[in-house]
């Protein structure tokens, strides 16, 4: 069938609107109509060529739609089941099989290949194979073909457009902290950056029931609205360095830290900010694929410290994803607070507005 889809023909180029043709779902797929489709740091990461990805090619991972039909085999999603998608794995490795499916072994060509895995590709313009299967979905797009594993089916009294952001940049700011770091209710929580990640952290931590948290971002209206969402405390990196800030509140330390900045000095600061026995979880994406970071040997023996990467906020989306919309419908995980509705065809002004800070989680609808 022919689409439209937003192409992007070389690293660093804008995403042109054009008319791309998409197969149909062979064996193990979903074909679903896009309704909604969130606007991810990972998206333009893969523009910007740091991660690689076959151009031209089309990205998007964090869609929501509704069902139009499925390949042979699918049993959990049929026709006119509205689903949010989310990132792809294999179902069958050892990571898979004990519902831990971020860590999948097959992570990187399940979601970053740019083809099927047997090589072929459900988009093709003049007959030409271009880039998709991003996230198993490659979702800027009024249509995307996804998998029967990365299909979550919603309540359809769910809103789509506030579904969409689940699929991503939510489930790992939330899951960090309610599966990851599993924080506790009355403990203590950093967040280095308030974006989307971090910012979905402070929604999380809030409903587990921590007694300060923490939100260390630069920018004023950013740190008002994690005030707003029930951060305790917002500290500006301008009032001095940030364990120093900490310490003045908590001298012994805090019990959690999430960094979603992937910036080596924030993460000292962060490390310098932890109590004995604490959790450190690493989320960012670095721009620099072999950066490393030297944390002192002997400070993370003494304190008992736990380092902790995160993908996805190692959630099973099956699971997760459904709890986090019983939440949004119960009232207390406003994620409509985070988001900025805007039209599909305007998707490189989208990408201005949520970098300029003008908008936390753009989330593209069409019509
Ligand atoms: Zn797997
Ligand atoms: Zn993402």
């Amino acid at each position: 069938m022919e689409i439209t889809a937003a192409v992007v023909h070389e690293l660093g180029a804008d995403f042109q609107l054009e008319t791309v043709t998409l197969g149909e779902p062979v064996a193990g797929e979903v074909l679903v109509a896009i309704a909604a489709v969130g606007l991810c740091h990972t998206d333009l990461a893969a523009q910007h060529g740091h991660l690689p990805f076959p151009l031209p090619g089309v990205f998007g991972h964090e869609g929501s739609g509704t069902v139009v039909s499925v390949g042979d085999g699918v049993t959990k999603v049929s026709a006119g089941d509205k689903v949010a998608l989310t990132f792809n794995s294999c179902g069958d490795c050892t990571s898979c099989r004990a519902d831990h499916p971020s860590y999948c072994l097959e992570f990187m060509p399940s979601n970053f290949g740019g083809a099927r895995p047997d090589g072929t590709s459900a988009l093709t313009i003049d007959e030409k194979a271009i880039g998709s299967n991003f996230f198993g979905q490659s979702s800027f797009a009024t249509h995307a073909i996804a998998h029967e594993r990365n299909v979550v089916k919603v309540d359809p009294a769910a809103d789509l457009a506030m579904v969409s952001p689940l699929g991503c940049g939510v489930q790992t700011g939330a899951g960090a902290v309610m599966n990851s770091l599993d924080c506790q209710a009355g403990g203590s929580l950093l967040v280095m950056g308030g974006g989307s990640v971090g910012l979905s952290a402070v929604l999380a931590a809030v409903v587990r029931e921590l007694s300060t948290i923490i939100v260390v971002e630069p920018v004023a209206k950013r740190r008002e609205l994690a005030l707003s969402l029930g951060a305790t405390h917002a500290f500006d990196p301008a009032d001095g360095p940030v364990s120093e800030q900490l310490r003045a509140l908590l001298p012994e330390g805090v019990n959690y830290i999430i960094d979603t900045t992937a910036n080596l000095a924030v993460i000292e600061q962060a490390f310098a900010s932890l109590a004995h026995r604490g959790k450190l979880g690493l989320l960012g994406v670095p721009a620099d694929p072999a950066a490393a970071f030297p944390l002192s040997l002997m400070g993370v023996q003494i304190l008992g410290a736990s380092v902790i990467g995160i993908v996805e906020g190692d959630s099973d989306p099956d699971v997760f994803i459904p709890e986090l919309i019983a939440l949004q419908q119960a009232g207390r995980f406003p994620v409509e607070k985070l988001v900025t509705i805007m039209p599909f065809s305007q998707i490189n002004e989208a990408i201005a507005v949520q970098a300029q800070g003008d908008a936390v989680k753009v989330v593209l609808v069409h019509g």
